[in-house]
């Protein structure tokens, strides 16, 4: 846990957000700002900054990202229309939060490029 980092209070439970999953490795929440119908995070409990700073150590928990995204998909009806999942890594990716996050992201055509 970082006290400074915005998605640890989040996991924590010491600032808002729309917690749609929970588990012991993962936790999913809405984005503030969503850019489609479906915007959902995923991140690992643990304070990852980046794909930059993974481990070996986290595979199991980065593996488990996409099975609760592929979960999340499944109750938002968009696993069959399809959806996006995106890391952003560094400046040039736009990374604006650094605890390492899956968008999950459906319920509209998206063009190849997200911004
Ligand atoms: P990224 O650009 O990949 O680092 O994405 C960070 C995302 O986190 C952005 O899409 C923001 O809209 C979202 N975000 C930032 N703060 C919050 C928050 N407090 N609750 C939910 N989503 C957030
Ligand atoms: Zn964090």
């Amino acid at each position: 846990m970082k006290t400074d980092c915005i998605f640890c209070r989040i996991i924590a439970g010491t600032a808002p957000a729309e917690i749609i999953y929970k588990d012991e490795q993962v936790s999913a929440f809405l984005n503030l700002n969503p850019i489609a119908p479906v915007h959902v995070l995923i991140v690992p409990v643990k304070h990852i900054e980046s794909v930059n700073t993974c481990e070996v150590g986290d595979e199991a928990v980065i593996g488990h990202l996409f099975t609760v995204a592929r979960l999340l998909a499944v109750r938002y009806g968009i696993d069959q229309s399809g959806y996006r999942l995106i890391v952003n890594t560094g400046p040039d990716a736009g990374q604006s939060v650094f605890h390492l996050h899956l968008h999950l992201i459906g319920g509209r055509r998206i063009s190849f490029l997200v911004e």
